[in-house]
């Protein structure tokens, strides 16, 4: 795998300031993509274990509250087992640090049903993540007031919610506290 860029002080993508991981690799080509460069698996440097070991140290100062994962897809067959590699050692060293993850597939239609290259992978993908944002970004609905997201079909979903209840949760912890609403 490829990525793009890391950002340490991203307050866009997530609750709180956090990591930013965008990965290399998209075959969604979404018309009006914020980020077009990055379609291509190619594009950017190579995601290594020294890769891995900066982010677990911008990761470490109490005031960032987690990472998130951007791209590019994070869900491209071929990127998934690098992010679980990385999100395995993140999550045995900062368990109280959550993780967000973007991705233009669906949870229940693509994402779920394992289609998206080993099934066992994107099950371990899926166990680390507190909050998967889904769904191709689309022009026509695309709304500048929105949280967290770029086009109003977009969900913003509680994953740890959703597996338990065998269905689409949304996030609702705007305030940090409470959580789960059904979509
Ligand atoms: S899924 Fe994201 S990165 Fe991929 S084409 Fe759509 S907007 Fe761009």
């Amino acid at each position: 795998m490829n990525y793009a860029t890391i950002k340490n002080c991203d307050i866009a993508n997530g609750p709180g300031v956090r990591v930013s991981l965008f990965v290399s690799g998209c075959t969604h080509r979404c018309p009006g993509c914020f980020n077009e460069v990055a379609w291509d698996f190619n594009y950017g440097e190579p995601f290594t274990q020294e890769t891995v070991d900066t982010i677990l140290n911008m990761l470490a100062p109490a005031h960032i509250k987690g990472l998130t994962l951007l791209g590019g897809e994070p869900f491209e067959p071929q990127n998934q087992p690098a992010l679980v590699d990385m999100l395995h050692q993140i999550k045995g060293k900062y368990p109280q640090k959550s993780v967000w993850a973007f991705s233009g597939y669906l949870f229940d239609k693509d994402i779920l049903p394992g289609h998206l290259g080993d099934p066992a992978i994107t099950q371990e993908f899926l166990s680390y993540l507190d909050v998967l944002v889904d769904g191709r970004f689309v022009e026509e609905k695309k709304d500048l007031t929105l949280r967290f997201r770029g086009s109003s079909n977009q969900r913003i979903i509680d994953v740890p919610a959703s597996l338990a209840a065998g269905e689409v949760i949304l996030w609702q912890d705007w305030q940090g506290n409470g959580r789960g609403m059904k979509g």
